[in-house]
């Protein structure tokens, strides 16, 4: 039996999720130990270098439009100033009329200052992003590589540990410690407190300690398309991130003359298999051509030149599990990022290091974060008896409770 190490605070996976919630924590000057099953940060989902953040202003419960705002704030107040091409428009759906005064009262009423969100028409979308279409537009959104943003989050320093090529199978309650362990005993780890940031993974992991997540896969294709220079697409590429039903990015031009355009995303529900997929870029050349509004182009001058295959990991409501596990002190979790890694993981690195070192929850309040967001996230909301305050779970005499918002009921 091989001696376990000691380590206060654990984190279990070098995806976006840990590595920002790692960093998080060595900056407010803890020592953090970060276990990862693959050769270091960023080989799963976040492999992905091509991810876009925005607010999210459509379809969708109030709290999510909620959290969205707090949470692309805080991704910009990380990120901004890493951000690739800035600025991304968000056409209206064909057939809806273009009324700027509305869509600015509801934009307002969700809490996006103009220097998140306002009105395009379609003349002032097409200087801005090359398509003529009437919209939104999020003048400091942006696009993020989410491999070499975790890489960064987790360059060496004295306060971190970094274990790669361990997978960690069971989590065990050990006196007033956690004992992580593999399978292979290779290594066998005592910890105070356990983030768990492994993706999917999280579930079996969970399940070690009788916790049950509905977290599934859902399949994502994103299509690198080469188009020839002399294609009729070409005047019509975009200059801007053009979101709303898929998104897609600037196109670059190639040496030969041609340019690349990159577009995504498919969606296979319940499938995690990693192989690129002709349907998914027929679909991605039906998106591409829904974002332009450009029905009559010839689909198949999209040329497809390369894919990003990746597996998200959702929960059954969609939205993402950030919190404390009250029914197991010590345990937290910020896993089912689905498609929005860049805007959790920066709310994840907030609300996970102020639970885990009892912190003030200033930041979070300020940005409009109250106790009914928190258990909207928190994973205790899937677990018989739960639906605890999350915040107040962790909450010391001299920390708050969050009032609920009357906005967030
Ligand atoms: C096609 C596609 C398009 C997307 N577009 C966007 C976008 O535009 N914007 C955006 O913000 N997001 C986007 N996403 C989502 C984003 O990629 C994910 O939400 C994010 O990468 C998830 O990060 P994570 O850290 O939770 O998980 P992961 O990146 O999967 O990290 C989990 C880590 O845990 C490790 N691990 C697992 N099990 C164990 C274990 N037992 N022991 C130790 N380590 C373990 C894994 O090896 C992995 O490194 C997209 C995803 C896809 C697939």
């Amino acid at each position: 039996m091989i001696a376990p190490q000691h380590h206060d605070i654990v984190v279990i996976g070098a995806g976006i999720a840990g590595a920002s919630i790692a960093y998080e924590i060595i900056s407010r000057g803890h020592a953090v130990c970060v276990v990862e099953s693959e050769c270091g940060p960023a080989t799963g989902c976040s492999s992905h270098a091509y991810a876009i953040a925005h607010p999210h202003i459509t379809r969708g419960s109030a709290k999510l439009l909620q959290l969205t705002r707090i949470a692309f704030e805080l991704a910009l107040a990380r990120w901004g100033d890493q951000w690739v091409h800035r600025g991304a428009l968000q056409p209206i759906k064909n057939g809806l009329d273009f009324d700027a005064d509305a869509i600015a009262l509801q934009l307002s009423e969700l809490g996006l200052r103009p220097e998140i969100a306002f009105p395009v028409s379609a003349e002032q979308a097409s200087q801005l992003a090359g398509v003529a279409r009437a919209g939104v537009w999020f003048p400091n959104a942006g696009m993020l590589s989410l491999e070499k943003t975790s890489k960064e989050l987790l360059q060496p320093c004295a306060q971190l540990t970094q274990i790669n090529q361990v997978r960690i199978d069971t989590l065990m309650r050990e006196g007033n410690h956690w004992l992580l362990s593999d399978t292979t005993n290779k290594i066998s780890i005592r910890a105070n407190k356990v983030i768990v940031a492994a993706g999917l993974s999280s579930k079996k992991l969970l399940s070690s300690i009788q916790i049950k997540l509905p977290l599934k896969p859902v399949r994502g294709q994103l299509s690198f398309f080469q188009i020839d220079s002399k294609s009729d697409w070409i005047t019509r590429l975009p200059r801007a991130i053009i979101c709303g039903d898929g998104y897609c990015i600037p196109a670059s031009r190639l040496e030969n003359g041609n340019m690349r355009w990159i577009v995504g995303s498919s969606f296979d529900e319940n499938e995690s298999d990693h192989h690129p997929r002709f349907e998914s870029d027929r679909f991605n050349q039906a998106q591409a051509a829904g974002l332009l509004n450009y029905a009559e182009g010839n689909q198949s001058e999209l040329t497809p030149d390369g894919q990003f295959v990746g597996i998200r990991c959702v929960a059954g409501d969609r939205l993402p599990i950030i919190g404390a596990l009250p029914q197991r002190p010590g345990i937290f979790v910020a896993t089912a990022l689905g498609s929005r890694g860049i805007l959790w993981s920066a709310l994840a690195a907030k609300l996970i290091t102020d639970q885990v070192l009892a912190g003030d929850f200033a930041l979070l309040t300020r940005l409009g974060f109250t106790s009914a967001l928190a258990a909207a996230l928190a994973p205790d909301r899937f677990l018989a008896g739960g639906a605890a305050p999350a915040l107040g779970a962790f909450a010391s005499n001299s920390n708050p409770i969050l009032p609920p918002s009357p906005r967030a009921r």
